[in-house]
């Protein structure tokens, strides 16, 4: 599932490709259109002749602006954005592709269908689900924001820094991540929490980030739509051992997804 780190650097990496790029052609799946809101005849011929003029991302929506419209991606568990030549045979989980005025092609897959394909008019951010709500950056949100805003949410803290609402771009992965490195467990309550944990749990949140940001654009062998995790320190890695400490790392399983942590140095 992209997190905001992926986004993060897929945004950087589409951004300079896709700028000032005219839309030549547009392809919808038969059978995956459905992940589309827009009905996709309608789709393909709104896209068609729009030019790409800004790539960015908001929380874990990715967003290109088109003459002023809004192209918007959630990828939810299992989206990925693949950027390819024309000529490049067509992935069995593509849902649309965009044919470029370069000869290149933006395509969106999905294997998991699930992701959540939006084309909205100007001022029309605030009317995709969950955008409203959006809470401040996790890779920018400052410590203040963060104390202030966490206050009213007294629940578990994986369940908390997954809260959207409270900050954006995290999810299952790197909620692991940033608890292993402020060291705390994940089922903890936030209500235990004082102002000195908070401040560590801040401190954590922005450094996961910046440094999964770092270190996927360090990837030698990069590729938009593949997912190299290697680099997390528990995330995945359940029954193993803890990089920190040694100790073997836990896992537990809700609803098909892991939360993995130690309980050697998370308390
Ligand atoms: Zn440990």
């Amino acid at each position: 599932m992209p997190e905001l780190p992926e986004l993060e650097v897929l945004r950087d990496y589409l951004g300079p490709r896709l700028d000032q790029r005219r839309v030549v052609k547009v392809w919808t799946s038969p059978k995956l259109g459905f992940l589309l809101r827009t009905p996709a005849d309608e789709f393909a011929r709104q896209l068609t002749g729009l030019t790409f003029q800004r790539t960015w991302r908001r929380g874990k929506f990715l967003v290109f602006d088109l003459d002023g419209q809004h192209l918007v991606i959630n990828p939810m568990l299992g989206g990925r954005m693949q950027w390819a030549p024309a000529s490049e045979k067509l992935a069995q989980a593509t849902v649309f592709r965009l044919t470029l005025d370069s000869g290149d092609e933006l395509r969106f897959l999905d294997t998991v269908k699930m992701g959540r394909v939006y084309w909205v008019p100007d001022g029309g951010l605030p009317t995709i689900p969950g955008w409203a709500e959006l809470g401040p950056d996790a890779l920018t949100v400052t410590a203040g924001e963060f104390s202030q805003r966490i206050r009213r949410h007294p629940g578990e803290l994986k369940n908390l820094l997954r809260n959207q609402a409270f900050i954006a771009g995290v999810g299952n992965a790197y909620s692991d991540e940033i608890l292993h490195e402020a060291g705390f467990l994940p089922l903890r309550k936030r209500s235990t929490l004082k102002p000195d944990d908070i401040s560590r749990l801040h401190a954590s949140t922005v450094k996961v980030m910046q440094s999964a940001v770092e270190a996927i654009r360090a990837q030698p062998h990069y590729i938009a739509h593949k997912q190299d995790r290697s680099f997390m320190a528990v995330h995945g890695k359940g029954g193993g051992a803890c990089p920190r400490c040694g100790h073997r790392i836990s896992e537990l399983t809700a609803r098909g997804e892991n939360t993995n942590f130690c309980r050697g140095c998370q308390h």
